[in-house]
């Protein structure tokens, strides 16, 4: 069984699905790995350390696909690429089955397989697979450095001989993995951190981290789902949280936003008001903008200023990290695999608690029911 690695084809991309530690286990588990040449170059990885891990290399794109069981990809493959896969071959990619359901299509039309990294499970069994929180970990992380580039000013306290300088002031809207590791990473750096979350658990965890959770009354309303996602909230708690963001906005340097609901446009917090009541030199980073965003003033992908205070929607932060971001993506797909794989070949048990969540199109059927709906509605 042949597992394969293309060179993403997004020209802002540049992670890969494998690393070479990873295919050093994949072909323990009796599999045959086939990289395109040149696939791990924009994450810095030379042909030469996949054929020491074990993989082969070859140039012929084409004579890849064809010989393809599975192929892993970090963005959902072009059409051109899926139409030289044979029929009832597996994809493993970020497909966005749920966001862009009609680009589901010709996987439907070749037959083929396909399993979502966003559709496997957030669950204790599936942790280590979880490529999402992988890269909102990333996100997170830069989007702090990203501010701290930015600011006209520095994050720590310095006491020095030419007296002090006082530490910036951060503020975190959405507590998820993403916002907790940049409330993380802005605490590292010296920061005063204050985190925002309408899910209550979240507390717990800006608590942890040494920063102050901002609470609002939330009217009785549970904000999180049984999956542990947040709710849409009522438009009464949504004018609150505007307004107690508005006030904290007057005395913070820098906001990272990263407030999501899954399947829906991002909430919006940050008011042109809150921005208006911003210090010039002040940031905002909307790591929400493939959404919509979380500011009224984003565009996503651009940076836009206004009195000073500047508006930068990232997007694709993860791929600005490649290394460590293929790293971490790469061991996400060789754990899915290792329980997708017995003995050298496919093992497709869609009573597993996590294959068969994880699985959006099989022989060219629609099964999630999502996409399905979606599919069915057009
Ligand atoms: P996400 O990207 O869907 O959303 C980011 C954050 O925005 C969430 O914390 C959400 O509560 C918050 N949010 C939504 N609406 C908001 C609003 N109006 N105002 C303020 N904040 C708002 O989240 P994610 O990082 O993908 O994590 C989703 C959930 O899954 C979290 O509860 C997280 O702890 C959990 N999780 C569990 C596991 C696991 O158990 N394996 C792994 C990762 C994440």
């Amino acid at each position: 069984m042949q597992i394969t690695v293309l060179k993403e084809t997004d020209p802002n991309e540049s992670r890969v699905a494998l690393v070479p530690e990873s295919v050093k286990k994949l072909v323990a588990m009796n599999v045959t790995v086939a990289l395109e040449s040149g696939a791990g170059l924009p994450a810095t990885i030379n042909d030469s350390d996949y054929e020491t891990a074990g993989a082969s290399i070859s140039s012929d794109r084409a004579a890849l696909l064809a010989a393809t069981d599975i192929l892993l990809a970090v963005n959902r493959p072009a059409d051109s690429d899926l139409g030289g896969l044979k029929s009832g071959a597996i994809v493993i990619a970020f497909l966005r089955p749920l966001d862009e359901p009609q680009k589901m299509q010709l996987l439907l039309e070749r037959g083929l397989t396909a399993f979502a990294i966003e559709l496997i499970p957030r669950s204790t069994r599936a942790q280590s697979m979880d490529g999402l929180s992988s890269m909102a970990t990333i996100v997170g992380y830069k989007a702090v450095l990203i501010a701290a580039e930015q600011m006209p000013r520095m994050f720590p306290m310095l006491t020095t001989a030419a007296g002090t300088v006082p530490p910036a002031k951060v503020l975190v809207l959405g507590a998820g993995v993403a916002g907790l590791q940049a409330i993380a990473t802005a605490r590292r750096l010296g920061a005063i951190v204050e985190g925002f979350d309408v899910r209550a658990a979240a507390g717990e965890a800006v608590r942890s981290l040494g920063a102050k959770f901002l609470e609002i009354d939330m009217g009785g309303m549970q904000a999180e789902d049984a999956g542990g996602y947040a709710r849409e909230v009522t438009e009464e708690v949504m004018d609150r949280s505007r307004a107690l963001i508005a006030r904290q906005a007057i005395q913070t340097d820098c906001i990272i936003t990263s407030a999501q609901v899954p399947g829906k446009r991002a909430p919006i917090l940050v008011t042109e008001e809150a921005v208006a009541g911003m210090k010039r030199g002040s940031v905002v980073i909307d790591l929400a903008g493939s959404t919509g965003g979380n500011c009224t003033l984003t565009r996503p992908g651009e940076v836009v200023e206004v009195n000073g205070v500047r508006i930068i929607a990232p997007l694709n932060l993860a791929a600005t990290v490649p290394l460590h971001a293929s790293q971490l993506y790469s061991r996400n797909l060789t754990a899915f695999l290792s329980i997708l794989i017995k003995e050298g070949q496919a093992n497709l048990d869609f009573s597993d608690d996590i294959i068969g969540p994880a699985c959006a199109v099989h022989q060219g059927q629609a099964v999630e029911p999502r996409l399905k709906a979606a599919l069915a509605v057009r």
